[in-house]
């Protein structure tokens, strides 16, 4: 969030709208320069900080570096700085701040300098209004920018982001005001779901979702890209055009699973009152992991966030489990938990009641059950559950897939 005045009123919340941008030749340049500016103003800056840190053992403060650049911005050799929105420069310094802030809470690492690599892309704080249907209107594009609507703009805009993917395409992220959608009526269901690999999720009464065949084609697509551009030469244009090739897979990779989990999400959100899912560690698991493309490919986390924000503005409510529940191997009829579970099991019969279990099915009907007692007392008392615990973790040494991933999120826990 930019600057100051973001309140918002009870029954309002923040909405964005991502639109794909279509700028001319002649604003494609502009757009260079507001990336190039916002990235020099950044880096620029962070220099300065730690410059000023080394020097005088004190943080150079926000106030400082506004009234630096705006002496900057007189400065001979300078002028093109002038050439952009300078809200935007500010908006620039904004998100440095923001950065050493959450440096210093300890919520992210320190701050790096940008490269022309990385994405880019650039605040603007105000002033931005539809000049057409289609047609965006921000400062210094008085004309208007093209955009490819491909649903409508609601509520009262505030601010947006413009930024350009290393497939070269251009995008709007535009940042609205939204009254608060209407709850859903409660349907008296709950439902628990497990994630997987082969499928992406499965719940308890036995549906399975999967990752659409579509991502499967991409990603033998993408390894192929992957491969030719191995092969080029560091600096040539053959790698440019390569690497180009790559990120326009991953682009599509990633539009094909968000389409994904938007339905699955909606429809879980609309269907059930109560979602139960696993509390799984994805970042800790990526980190260390050969897995870790399996992973990222089905994309829990970003799977879950949607869940979550969905569920908070239909008024559901998502119950996350403790991660050292054996939800797999415990017997969701009679609560005999298997002594061991190997991955290639993927139905198993509880020897002391009989019932013959899908391993995923029964894993999510835990899941759920789990979180309706955590619910229901209040605490969740696995956590004291010492004994299961390292059980868990050594008999999830073996094997691979989900109990190994699982096992890895026990060591990438604090
Ligand atoms: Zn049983």
């Amino acid at each position: 969030m930019i600057g100051k005045g973001s309140e918002l009123k009870k029954n309002e919340m923040h909405e964005a709208f991502k639109f794909r941008l279509l700028p001319t030749k002649e604003q494609e340049v502009l757009l260079a320069k507001h990336f190039g500016c916002s990235r020099f103003i950044y880096n620029h800056f962070l220099a300065e900080k730690q410059k000023h840190y080394l020097e005088n053992k004190e943080t150079l403060k926000f106030n400082a570096c506004q009234n630096m650049l705006i002496k900057q911005k007189k400065n001979e050799g300078y002028e093109w700085l002038k050439e952009v929105n300078s809200q935007c420069l500010v908006a620039t310094l904004v998100n440095l701040e923001t950065a050493y802030t959450n440096f210093f809470k300890k919520k992210s690492k320190f701050p790096k300098f940008k490269s022309k690599k990385n994405k880019n892309s650039f605040q603007i704080p105000q002033h931005i209004s539809l000049k057409t249907s289609n047609t965006i209107r921000v400062p210094k594009f008085k004309e208007g920018i093209k955009i490819v609507k491909h649903r409508e703009l609601k509520g009262k805009i505030k601010s947006a982001t413009i930024s350009k993917n290393p497939s070269g395409k251009y995008y709007i992220s535009i940042l609205c005001v939204v009254e608060k959608p209407i709850k859903h009526k409660k349907t008296g269901k709950s439902i628990g779901i497990d994630l997987g690999l082969k499928d992406f999720i499965i719940t308890s009464e036995g549906q399975r979702y999967c990752n659409p065949k579509l991502i499967r084609k991409y990603e033998r697509k993408l390894a192929k890209k992957q491969r030719i551009l191995s092969r080029k030469e560091k600096g040539s244009k053959g790698r440019d055009k390569a690497r180009i090739a790559v990120a326009k897979v991953h682009e599509k990779i990633t539009n094909s699973r968000n389409d994904m989990q938007h339905k699955i999400s909606s429809k879980l959100v609309k269907d059930y009152d109560l979602i139960a899912i696993e509390d799984l560690n994805v970042k800790g698991m990526v980190k260390n992991h050969k897995l870790a493309k399996a992973i990222s490919d089905v994309a829990w986390s970003s799977f879950v966030t949607k869940l979550k924000y969905k569920a908070q503005w239909y008024g559901r409510e998502v119950v996350v489990i403790d991660r050292f529940y054996p939800s797999s191997k415990t017997c969701s009829c009679c609560d005999n938990v298997k002594e061991s579970l190997s991955l290639e099991e993927r139905t198993w019969t509880c020897s002391q009641c009989n019932t013959i279990h899908d391993r995923d099915v029964n894993a999510s009907k835990n899941i759920l059950r789990r979180a309706l007692s955590i619910k229901s007392s209040g605490t969740d008392d696995y956590r004291n559950g010492a004994e299961v615990r390292p059980e868990v973790v050594s008999k999830a040494t073996k094997g691979t897939g989900d109990e190994v991933l699982k096992k890895k999120v026990y060591e990438n826990t604090p």
